[in-house]
């Protein structure tokens, strides 16, 4: 299988073989053989308000829940911050390493991002950098913030090494609304054969060029091999 590319779509099996990890939570700071992944999405009754700024470059992620086994209703209390152990839980581990970056300690974390865009259909949105967290009250009770910024940057997955991307179409998120709209109107089709498998998001004129993420005129569903084809002629 190729690398998988910001804009691809996926199915669960497919990310979680990416990731070598059975991916059942939205959180999860550094996989063993990864950086970290959260799983987002932004579709109508999403248990999470997680939210897109800036153009697409910015992802408010908003932290979980404690699980439902250890509270009756988990949207009633604060956020958990620790697990009934005293160790950190992903909220936790988060919200630490953004504060270390912060106070110059380290380096921005880096995040793959996943979106959920229909039942069994996911997007790979790309590598983020985790710049900023806080707390703030949301419907009577204390909940995490956390900002991610997208980056150039990719994390070869074996070394843990970054390279830049060569493609600046990577450097912004198609939002979901614009996702969904594409997704509709192509039926979930390469424009160019029809085929419903590998398929990746599309900017028609290049990001580079002057075209937009943010308007579903300029996205178009395209197979990996016609992906590739238009790729090659632009290069
Ligand atoms: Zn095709």
């Amino acid at each position: 299988m190729a690398k998988i590319q910001p804009g691809d779509v996926i199915s669960h099996t497919e990310m979680c073989l990416e990731e070598m990890v059975s991916l059942q939570r939205g959180m999860n700071f550094r996989l063993k053989n990864s950086c970290s992944v959260i799983l987002m999405s932004l579709r109508k009754g999403a248990p999470y308000a997680d939210r897109v700024e800036d153009n697409g470059e910015v992802l408010i992620y908003e932290g979980h829940d404690v699980p439902k086994n250890l509270a009756q209703i988990p949207k009633a209390i604060d956020l958990p911050f620790y697990t009934p152990k005293g160790t950190l839980t992903q909220n936790g581990k988060f919200f630490e390493t953004a504060e270390r970056f912060k106070e110059g300690f380290q380096k921005p974390e880096l995040v793959k991002v996943y979106e959920k865009i229909k039942d069994g259909i996911w997007v790979y949105n790309g590598v983020f950098e985790l710049v900023d967290a806080w707390i703030e009250e949301s419907d009577n009770r204390n909940v995490f913030k956390f900002k991610l910024q997208i980056t150039d940057q990719t994390v070869d997955q074996k070394e843990k090494r970054k390279t830049e991307l060569k493609d600046l179409d990577h450097n912004r998120m198609i939002p979901t609304s614009v996702k969904l709209e594409v997704w509709k109107r192509d039926k979930g089709r390469c424009v160019q054969c029809g085929r419903t498998d590998n398929l990746h998001f599309d900017h028609i004129l290049p990001y580079s060029k002057g075209g937009t993420s943010l308007k579903a005129e300029n996205i178009q569903l395209l197979c990996a091999r016609h992906n590739f084809q238009k790729r090659d002629s632009i290069i």
